[in-house]
């Protein structure tokens, strides 16, 4: 059964008041109207103070002074506090638990989606309202969340990540054969987390196959990375024509390439092979951050799996080799980010926060401390901008393959989807409220439905 929006801004309101419960057979108002609130629209450096924020279905209807709503409408005071839009992560594996290997020989799929069940619904009582999924399955979980059955945030998925033979999509074990040379992957998790290509044809095979699985955009490995096991994080992977054979796949799907990139070489060779999204890029030069800008690229940074861990917790953390990659990168990522900064690169909030199973749930409440390092480098605003609107652009960028078509995520604007906080304080002066979403949160709104409302 398809729920409609009204019963299930019905059902959700009866979670958080009981009035509302009472009434549940009577027509369900579709108004909301957020009063007295100092709104960061996503965009700007101010917090606009004494403003209301009226909410009609799942859409912001209108924003001003003195704003009248329908006589049912639902009247919240936010009591001066700030409203802000919905955070975004725009680097998760939701279906993806480390150590990668371990999940991938030895958990039930049965189990990866239970799991990914909960993660989702603990991202979006952290206040965020949007995730893109950059490699394993993500897409099964969005007609879950979007019909109401999970609560959880929207989803944008590249569905499996397309690396090369021993890159850093390989999982395999050393004795593992092949899955394309021996007859095509046994393992579930090979099969939805990673397709193996080493030609422009095979990565086109997996660009469609991702498609079809439900992929909203395509990832590709363009260098190594820390945590895998048969790619040194110097190799350059995947060919131009390999980069153009995703490109080109996902140009006629009207959508865009991601890709995981480390050294400056990998993002030089992504970027003038037409990709428009890249994540990581801790070695990037002076001359890439350039063309970064000239290209008008977005570029995902995650600093705080690098520069928020303590060396010894790393070391205890990471198998030897890992560890050595890491350390080369805490010293490059500062330099990068100053660069990057410097020349006006765009920069996107994402975590890629993988945890071993049984703490990928605490984990992800820890997502929002990625934004204490970004303000070593950037405004607070700046921040607050690469984590709603700049990602509500890289969302818009999957074009008519958008799920959620009917306006734009990541800003305070009439006709943006409802997607919203009322927050305690100000993150334009304390950026730090944002990592105690428990505490400070007060109401959090996605698609026009409140799933928390503590005032
Ligand atoms: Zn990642």
């Amino acid at each position: 059964m398809k729920l409609s929006h009204t019963l299930k801004h019905a059902m959700v309101t009866c979670l958080v008041s009981i009035s509302f419960c009472a009434s549940a057979d009577a027509p369900v108002t579709r108004q909301i109207l957020i009063s007295n609130v100092a709104v960061y629209d996503g965009r700007g450096d101010t917090l606009k103070n004494g403003l209301n924020v009226l909410i009609e279905g799942n859409l912001i209807k209108k924003i001003g002074r003195g704003l009248i709503a329908d006589e049912s409408a639902v009247i919240i005071d936010g009591g001066g506090r700030t409203l802000m839009p919905g955070l975004h992560d725009m680097h998760t594996h939701v279906s993806i638990f480390r150590e990668i290997s371990e999940a991938r020989q030895n958990m039930s799929p049965l189990a990866h989606g239970a799991l990914a069940a909960a993660r989702v619904e603990g991202m979006l009582m952290n206040g965020f309202t949007t995730i893109m999924d950059v490699g394993g399955p993500a897409a099964y979980l969005r007609p879950l969340i979007d019909e109401g059955v999970l609560v959880g945030p929207r989803i944008y998925s590249a569905e499996a990540l397309i690396s090369q033979t021993s890159g850093h999509g390989d999982f395999r074990a050393r004795n593992d054969l092949h899955p394309n040379i021996d007859g095509g992957p046994t393992n579930w998790y090979e099969r939805h987390t990673s397709c193996i290509a080493d030609t422009p044809g095979e990565v086109t095979r997996c660009a469609r196959e991702n498609f079809r699985n439900g992929a909203t955009h395509l990832k590709l490995m363009t260098s190594g990375g820390v945590s895998s096991r048969f790619d040194p994080l110097h190799s350059l992977q995947g060919s131009p024509a390999e980069v153009r054979a995703a490109v080109e796949a996902a140009k006629n799907w009207k959508t865009f390439v991601s890709v995981h990139a480390y050294t400056d070489e990998a993002v030089k060779m992504s970027l003038e092979n037409g990709v428009k999204y890249i994540l990581h890029a801790p070695q990037v030069t002076e001359e890439t951050a350039k063309l970064m800008a000239k290209q008008g690229a977005y570029v995902n940074v995650n600093l705080e799996a690098v520069l928020g861990l303590e060396e010894e917790l790393a070391a205890q953390m990471l198998s030897p080799e890992s560890f050595r990659k890491w350390k080369s990168l805490v010293d490059a990522y500062p330099v990068a980010m100053r660069t990057m900064v410097k020349h006006k690169v765009k920069l996107v909030f994402g975590t890629d926060l993988l945890a071993p199973w049984n703490k990928s749930v605490a984990y992800d409440d820890s997502a929002a401390r990625d934004l204490l390092q970004w303000v070593k480098f950037v405004s607070a605003a700046d921040a607050l901008r690469g984590i709603t609107s700049r990602s509500g652009e890289v969302a818009q960028m999957t074009g008519p393959n958008n799920p959620y078509p009917d306006g734009p995520t990541g800003v305070i604007e009439q006709g943006a989807y409802a997607d919203l906080l009322v927050i305690d304080g100000n993150p334009l002066e304390d950026i730090s409220i944002m990592t105690d979403p428990d505490q400070n949160f007060r109401i959090i709104m996605k698609d026009g439905i409140v799933y928390k409302n503590t005032l």
